[in-house]
């Protein structure tokens, strides 16, 4: 048995980006080389910004290194078009839903546009549902869906048992455009993609202040400075105590992760046969893939009790095992953890902390194809080619969470109602 990330041990080395030292200048400062800051930063060098990464360990880090790698054209579960029109309004919501609907073409098409080598399928997600009463609802939703202009299919019980060889799951949704890529290897790609477009990416300095500076900001690392007019925060669950106002607007929720051994060729055409990922609508998601070496990964959240990560891959096995019919014996080989930046109506915010400092934050474990898709629109508009009042997130002021020095606690103590809501739905209803 070996702790540690498959993608790590399946990745190859990222380019190294070295340490920032002395005083340089640019237009623009990204803070954090996920796929945020990565895809913002690519764009804004497009676009003819000149464009500085500081990262404070190299890039692919965070959670854009860490996640199951699913490219997921769509919001939560719990957020159907109408949901989203509810909370943003109908013009935002319009435009939000529109960029969702779009963003795993976005994922697919940079990859194809950048030769990013990082095992992309792009064969469909798959959510079926795990009890009727949310089959009726995910079907209720198709129609809003299709009009926002998501390629959604509505697959049947029995067409959803063909797709994924889970018979205990109901009918539900295909989105076509959805995927599934190495998660480190996309990071890095990235990366690169960034780099020839003329983006100096630092890695190995971490910002500790953000002070003005005339008519901008002026960023310190531990080993060198920036200066420049606008500042991007792109850190995600990982921003620490540098801005405590962005720290305050986010659930940081810790997931794990698992990966088998390679498991028999036989068995690998019987289950998730497209090499299309799957995410059922329980609150504690049940989600599977095969990894391009022919492991299953897996996870979710674990509770906030000692040995965590020997605990997660007990519990994980056990409910790949409860699930997945005809299972050979399994081995987990690898695991690992990350940390999900949450908000409590699950959507994405846009956020104006000072003048000249921005952030995007809050993708609540759906930031593959979200982050990618945002920061297409991000770059230009660093670049005074987008107005903020075309925006697709509204441009706020952040909003602290309630208790949010240990809100991250939140979603742990919350799960075992999760998890019994959810088995009481998939017996009874
Ligand atoms: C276990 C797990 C599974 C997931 N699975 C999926 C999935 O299958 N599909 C999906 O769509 N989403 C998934 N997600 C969510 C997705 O990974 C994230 O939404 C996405 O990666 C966020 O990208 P990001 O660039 O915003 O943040 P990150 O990738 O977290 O990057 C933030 C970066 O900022 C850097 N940083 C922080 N502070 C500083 C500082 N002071 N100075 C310099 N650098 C700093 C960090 O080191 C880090 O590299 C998952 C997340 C996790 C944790």
């Amino acid at each position: 048995m070996e702790v540690g990330s498959l993608w790590e041990a399946i990745t190859p080395s990222p380019p190294k980006c070295a340490k920032l030292t002395g005083t340089i200048a640019a237009d623009v400062v990204v803070v954090g080389a996920g796929y945020l800051g990565l895809s913002s930063a690519l764009h804004a060098a497009e676009a003819g910004l000149d464009v500085v990464v500081l990262e404070s360990q190299q890039p692919g880090f965070g959670a854009s290194g860490r996640n199951t790698g699913f490219v997921v054209p769509s919001l939560k579960t719990s957020l159907g078009p109408s949901e989203v029109v509810a909370v943003l309004g109908a013009d935002h919501a319009g435009r939000l839903l529109k960029l969702v609907a779009e963003s795993g073409k976005a994922v697919f098409d940079l990859i194809r546009r950048h030769e990013i080598d990082c095992d992309a399928v792009q064969n469909g997600w798959l959510q079926p549902a795990h009890s009727r009463a949310a089959e009726a609802t995910l079907h209720g939703r198709m129609p809003r869906l299709v009009n926002a202009g998501v390629d959604a299919e509505w697959l049947d019980r029995d067409a959803m048992l063909k797709r994924t060889g889970l018979p205990s799951l109901h009918g539900g949704i295909r989105v076509a455009s959805g995927g599934q890529i190495t998660p480190l290897a996309y990071a890095h790609g990235l990366a690169r993609a960034a780099i020839s477009a003329g983006v100096r990416l630092f890695g190995d300095s971490p910002v500790k202040s953000i002070d003005p500076d005339g008519q901008g900001w002026r960023l310190l690392t531990t080993g060198g400075e920036v200066r420049a007019r606008r500042v991007l925060m792109a850190t995600n669950a990982l921003v620490g105590n540098l801005l405590p106002e962005l720290r305050a607007s986010i659930i940081p929720a810790r997931v794990f992760q698992i990966a088998t051994q390679p498991l028999p060729k036989d068995f690998r055409v019987s289950l998730l046969p497209d090499l299309a990922p799957v995410a059922d609508t329980r609150r504690h998601t049940f989600a599977l893939r095969w990894s391009p070496d022919g492991r299953l990964v897996t996870g979710g959240m674990v509770p906030p009790l000692p040995g965590r990560m020997a605990l997660a891959r007990r519990l994980f096995a056990n409910r790949l095992r409860r699930i997945v019919p005809d299972l050979p014996q399994i081995r987990v080989d690898y695991s690992w953890t990350g940390i999900i930046a949450g908000t409590l109506d699950f959507l994405p915010r846009m956020m104006r902390i000072k003048p000249g400092i921005d952030a995007v934050i809050g993708c609540n474990g759906r930031g593959v194809a979200l982050t990618t898709a945002l920061g297409r629109e991000i770059g230009p508009w660093l670049a005074g080619q987008v107005a903020d009042a075309d925006l697709t997130l509204p441009l706020t002021a952040p909003r602290p969470i309630p208790f949010s020095r240990i809100s991250g606690l939140g979603p742990h103590f919350i799960l075992p109602v999760w998890e019994a809501r959810d088995a009481f739905e998939a017996r009874f209803r």
